[in-house]
């Protein structure tokens, strides 16, 4: 912190809603306030779009409503863990910090559990290929959105059972799926791999052609619509006497009323100083960018068994995944990256493997795959927007919108208490 944040009486910005972190959720939550009315403010220490934000897969599915922790789901951990190509790695001298999170995320993994969390997930999720349209609407870059299917893609044909749990609820929440034979599967992609005996499609979904792009372009769309993008870096919030926040920062401190804590991975951070303990991990994953990939791929693929999905983007063609604990502020190991040369090469066998990229990015990771979103109880004007976890591309517009409800005190026509954060209390 420098001595003149320190000292200086914070520059009022009363007006203002102070979001901080200028990820997709904080630049939903941004584009919905202004919709509202509201002035804001959208503090990053880096440019916009560039955290956990830049490299996902691109996956933009109003179906999505699988948590992470499914029943039965600790019996492969083991072996993902000791296969060096396995899509689960902790680094040994993180194990005592991952293990009690590791434990709570398992717990979550029962069948009348899974259910009300996949209620909770498909509400953020549906109106999310709508919404990116909306918000991209005049900007002239509406085509990073493509409509696509998703086509989960198995080695074994016996593996495709629309009858297992992860596939009826999907079914359930009116995902249009359809169950495709290998070849089927190739009339649609034809440079898979022949090895692929069948698949199953949901469709009736997008992918970003860019999601880094996306959110560079939203938060034009937020400068353009009279809303403030600031580059500093937060040190800390703290309410003031008689109401509103201050934000401590590397630049002049701020002073406003309302607050959205939107800073992904790094949020618990904020929150610590104030007595409030999240169980959020950084669950950091990994893509690796075929610059000049020499096939193409329609639809966003996720290669069941190896556990990462790849897609054609305006760059390349880019695989993308793997959950690796080490904490926030561990050094990137890129092995994990590299991973997919050859996963992806046996995917695509034409695929061209030279002129690579390689990108480490951290889901902001709560042990029940939901985010924490609402007004801090007994912390009036303080509102949170994270925890996203494997699928804030997804659930950031409809986050925007809830949270601009709230800060703008219209209730939300939903239930929220299956993102408040007192659900970690105990
Ligand atoms: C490999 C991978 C694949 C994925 N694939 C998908 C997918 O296909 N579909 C999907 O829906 N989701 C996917 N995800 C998840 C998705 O990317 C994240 O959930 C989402 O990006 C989280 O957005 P965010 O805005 O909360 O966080 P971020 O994008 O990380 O943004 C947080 C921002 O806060 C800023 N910040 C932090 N601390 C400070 C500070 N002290 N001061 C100022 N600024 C600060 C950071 O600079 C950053 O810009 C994937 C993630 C990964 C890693």
């Amino acid at each position: 912190m420098t001595d003149r944040a320190l000292s200086s009486t914070p520059q009022s910005t009363e007006d203002e809603t102070i979001i901080v972190g200028a990820g997709i959720v904080g630049i939903c939550c941004a584009l919905s306030l202004i919709e509202k009315g509201a002035k804001v403010r959208l503090i990053d220490r880096d440019e916009p779009g560039q955290g956990a934000s830049f490299g996902n897969a691109g996956v933009i599915s109003p179906w999505s409503c699988i948590p992470q922790s499914m029943p039965g789901l600790w019996k492969s951990i083991p072996r993902w863990l000791l296969d060096p190509e396995g899509p689960v790695a902790i680094r040994p001298g993180y194990l005592p910090k991952a293990l009690p999170w590791a434990w709570r995320f398992l717990s979550q993994g029962r069948p009348e559990r899974v259910r009300a969390v996949a209620d909770a997930m498909a509400t953020l999720n549906r109106p999310n290929v709508d919404l990116y349209r909306h918000h991209l609407r005049g900007s002239g870059h509406e085509d990073l959105l493509h409509d696509s299917w998703y086509l989960h893609v198995y080695r074994k044909a016996a593996d495709a059972n629309l009858d297992d749990l992860a596939w009826r609820l999907r079914v359930e929440q009116g995902a249009p799926v359809e169950a495709l034979s290998g070849d089927q599967l190739r009339e649609i992609e034809p440079d898979l791999s022949a090895d692929y005996e069948a698949a199953i499609a949901i469709k009736e979904q997008a992918r970003a052609l860019a999601p880094g792009r996306i959110g560079q372009v939203l938060a034009e769309q937020v400068r353009r619509r009279g809303g403030a993008i600031q580059r500093a870096t937060v040190r800390s919030l703290a309410p003031r006497d008689g109401g509103g926040w201050r934000v401590e920062s590397d630049g002049d401190a701020l002073a406003a009323s309302r607050i959205v804590l939107a800073a992904g991975a790094w949020s618990a951070r904020f929150l610590e100083p104030l007595g409030l303990r999240v169980p959020l991990e950084a669950e950091r994953g990994y893509h690796l960018l075929f610059k000049d990939p020499g096939v193409a791929l329609r639809h966003s693929i996720m290669e069941v068994d190896a556990k990462f999905v790849a897609s054609s983007m305006e760059m390349g063609l880019r695989s993308a995944g793997t959950a690796e604990f080490a904490g926030l502020d561990s050094p990137p190991n890129y092995r994990r990256a590299r991973i997919f040369k050859r996963l992806t090469k046996r995917m695509l066998p034409k695929l061209n493997t030279e002129h690579t990229d390689e990108w480490m990015g951290s889901r902001p990771s709560l042990p029940d795959s939901l985010p924490c979103i609402g007004e801090v109880p007994g912390k009036p004007g303080l509102f949170l927007a994270f925890g996203h976890s494997h699928y804030g591309l997804g659930m950031a517009p409809a986050t925007g919108r809830i949270v601009a409800d709230l800060v703008t005190g219209t209730p939300p026509n939903i239930d929220l208490a299956p993102y408040a954060i007192d659900r970690f209390a105990a």
